[in-house]
């Protein structure tokens, strides 16, 4: 049988074009805009912008493209992480004035991979309401398609261009047990995908999510190794924008209880320092560090 579900989103009610929003003065709005598809752009989204005094965009003639599309005059400044602090003072003057603003930035949800944060928290400290419009963001889309766990994720960003650092950040997230997201551009996902399989594993499974909402998207998951493969294969695969969804490291097996812990500790300092020990029997027994390392320290003394 079907669950029937009554009523359980109780949204505001929705503004016309003409109708001021409510409480809007001096308020920030963060307006995300679509990733790939225009009519992902919300009436709210759309509503917002067409109201605010001021939209600060990240590249003022990109969205300019949009806000023409959508019929939007609203005057627009420039909020780049070039010159995001500048910014930030005189946005809150306007706010002091009584006025609203919105950010947006070329795709999706501002401060995601994209400038804002340092203006939302000076906004904040300085007293100002900030609200959300909410909508697309690619990192969501792509967990939400990729069939990977969902309910415990952690978001990377992008991953470091040059070599060397973007493999020390995958070591420092090989044992993370979450899924992992990451943002990847048509320059790097090659190397990325090589690097993944070789520092986490030719087999583990990871998702690659291609021109999400846009004409050519395409979503595949399989293992690191047979990814490369696939991204070899075809051009065409290589070209877009990226987001990888990297399957958590399988959960360290603990320790068997019987272990006494002392054994466990006298054992790893023989083979390592006292912190390091430490961290490792917290993580094979599941203890708090703090009193694993006490208790190392006072098999060492
Ligand atoms: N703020 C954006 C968001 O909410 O998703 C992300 C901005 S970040 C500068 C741009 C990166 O997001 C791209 O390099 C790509 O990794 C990812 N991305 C953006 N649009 C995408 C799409 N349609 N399909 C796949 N990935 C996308």
């Amino acid at each position: 049988m079907r669950a029937v579900v009554t009523g359980i989103i109780s949204a505001p009610p929705l503004l016309s074009r003409d109708t001021p929003m409510p409480s809007t003065s001096a308020t920030l709005w963060i307006v995300a805009t679509p990733i790939g598809n225009l009519e992902d752009f919300s009436p709210r989204a759309s509503r917002t912008l067409a109201q605010v005094d001021v939209i600060a965009a990240e590249d003022t003639r990109y969205s300019g493209r949009l806000t023409r599309h959508l019929g939007i005059d609203t005057p627009m400044i420039s909020l780049h992480e070039h010159n995001e602090q500048a910014r930030i003072e005189q946005v809150i003057d306007r706010l002091a004035a009584g006025e609203t603003g919105a950010p947006i930035s070329d795709a999706g949800t501002p401060l995601i991979s994209d400038p804002g944060y340092a203006l939302v928290r000076a906004v904040r400290e300085a007293g100002f309401a900030v609200q959300a419009v909410p909508g697309p963001c690619a990192a969501i889309a792509a967990l939400s398609v990729a069939g990977l766990p969902s309910d415990r994720f952690v978001f990377e960003g992008f991953l470091p261009s040059k070599a060397g650092a973007r493999r020390a950040r995958l070591e420092a997230l090989a044992d993370e047990t979450r899924t992992l997201l990451v943002y990847e551009s048509s320059h790097r996902i090659e190397k990325s995908v090589a690097d993944i399989a070789a520092v986490m594993g030719a087999g583990r499974a990871v998702g690659l999510c291609r021109e999400l909402s846009k004409l050519h998207e395409q979503s595949v998951v399989m293992a690191a190794s047979e990814l490369g493969v696939w991204l070899a294969a075809d051009d065409n695969r290589r070209r877009g924008e990226f987001v990888l969804v990297i399957e958590g490291a399988p959960p360290i097996e603990r320790a068997d209880a019987d272990i006494p812990l002392d054994a466990l500790l006298a054992e790893l300092l023989s083979l390592t320092g006292t912190k390091q020990a430490a961290k490792a029997a917290a993580r094979l027994t599941g203890r708090p560090t703090n009193e694993i390392y006490a208790r190392a320290l006072a098999l060492g003394e």
